[in-house]
């Protein structure tokens, strides 16, 4: 077996050739099976699993591998670590209304395009603050993890998703998304063995660079000159999107540029995405980043302060020291432990916490800093942002972001769909 995922298991490709795909979708119309049509955020999560992103998951969660992962942090057979619910939630009167029952197999459509099958083999209701509490911690809906929990219809299906009309990813992302098994082709065309990840949801500063080349040395500090065996993998999470946060074309485009303007080399740096919405769950969704990475054949994850945090709800290190308490052996990715890095002007350059010994002289890269250097527009320091970097932060802003390179109203209502599901024909 090649192409071993989370579990270790072989990565999980649930995708009809299209003349099955028609086939079977004109035998479906014919018994009038069920149909149901999801939105965006059941939409992604379909395209997650058939590629194998969220392997070894082959569909959404049935009742007991809910209840496993919010009590043991592993599917319901005990051992492989999830800690995240997958679900697929539908309302009592949509429940009603489409006559579905379990074992019935469901045709979804998405935008009114048919898009996946689901084997629906468990209908169950969740007790959601006891999920929201067991999962992010808290029961308070200013959480977002929370809130979305709380806004679940009231019934939940689970059973195997079979996707046969696959989706179109829209630019710029077409380039930038990989599935698991492209993912590992790539890394191996690269001559890559080993793979650190950095997860990101922001354009980066010098403070990012410094991050994963710190990561970088930590891992491969042995690596020879001439044939480089490894690199960074950039993947950014591209999904649901929140006021404030920066838009996914400024993201993508601006991490890509480090490598096209030589701060790495092109041959050691690689930007890709993938489609998920963050849960905010902290500690708990550094552990679902390292399954995921784990599935993108990543060796190495890197882990910074306040990993997938939100507000206050969890300590800074929350997130680093979860990985202590998982069973040895049962994550296939090493965890890259980063603490702070900062400017400091005593030492003149971009240093680490754990190396600077003037700490009551640092600057920070506070997010409210580097925002106001963004707002402001007038070029920073090149030791705060590479200018080639920050020119694209100002294009992207003007092209995709309806003049800011921050989400706002307009973009939420305006912007380019990541992807599209077309016409099956
Ligand atoms: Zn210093």
């Amino acid at each position: 077996m090649e192409n071993i995922g989370h579990g270790g298991k072989e990565i999980v490709e649930r995708i009809m050739p299209k003349d099955a795909a028609l086939k079977r979708l004109a035998e479906m119309k014919a018994a009038k099976a069920k149909v149901l049509d999801v939105r965006l955020q059941l939409a992604t999560e379909v395209i997650d699993i058939a590629y194998g992103f969220f392997s070894p998951l082959e569909g959404f969660m049935t009742k007991a591998d809910v209840e496993s992962v919010c009590n043991n942090m592993t599917l319901a057979d005990g051992k492989t670590v999830w800690s995240i619910p997958i679900v697929f939630d539908i309302s009592d009167d949509e429940l009603k209304k489409s006559g579905i029952k379990q074992y019935d197999e469901v045709l979804l459509t998405y935008t009114g395009n048919p898009f996946a099958i689901f084997d629906v083999t468990d209908i169950f209701t969740l007790d959601k603050k006891e999920v929201a509490m067991k999962v992010y911690g808290t029961t308070e809906d200013k959480h977002p993890g929370v809130k979305r929990t709380y806004e679940y219809q009231d019934k939940f299906l689970g059973g195997k998703i079979t996707l046969i009309n696959p989706p179109k990813i829209k630019e710029p992302f077409t380039r930038f998304w990989l599935t698991p098994k492209q993912m590992r082709e790539r890394f191996k065309e690269k001559g890559w063995e080993m793979i650190i990840n950095h997860q990101t949801r922001n354009v980066p500063h010098t403070g990012h660079e410094w991050l994963m080349k710190g990561a970088y040395l930590g891992a491969y500090g042995s690596m020879m000159v001439d044939k480089p065996r490894g690199g960074v993998l950039v993947n950014a999470i591209i999904g649901e999107k929140r006021a404030g946060d920066y838009i996914d074309e400024a993201i993508i485009l601006c991490q890509e540029a480090q490598g096209k303007h030589g701060y790495f080399r092109e041959d050691i740096f690689l930007t890709t995405c993938s489609l998920w919405d963050m849960r905010y769950a902290g500690p708990r969704e550094a552990v679902f980043h390292a399954c995921l990475r784990t599935n993108l054949g990543c060796t190495h994850h890197m882990f910074g302060r306040d990993h997938a945090g939100v507000g206050s709800y969890y300590d800074p290190y929350d997130a680093h020291r979860i990985f202590n308490k998982l069973p040895k052996g049962s994550l296939n990715i090493t965890p890259i432990f980063n603490l702070d890095w900062w400017f400091c002007p005593v030492c003149d350059e971009v240093t680490y916490m754990g190396l600077c010994g003037h700490k009551d002289k640092k600057a920070s890269f506070s997010g409210t800093l580097i925002r106001s250097i963004i707002q402001d527009g007038v070029k920073p320091p090149r030791r705060i942002f590479r200018p080639e970097v920050f020119d694209l932060i100002m294009e992207c802003a003007e092209k995709y972001g309806f003049g800011s390179p921050f989400v706002n109203e307009q973009y939420l209502k305006n912007r380019q769909p990541v992807f599209t599901i077309e016409p099956l024909k």
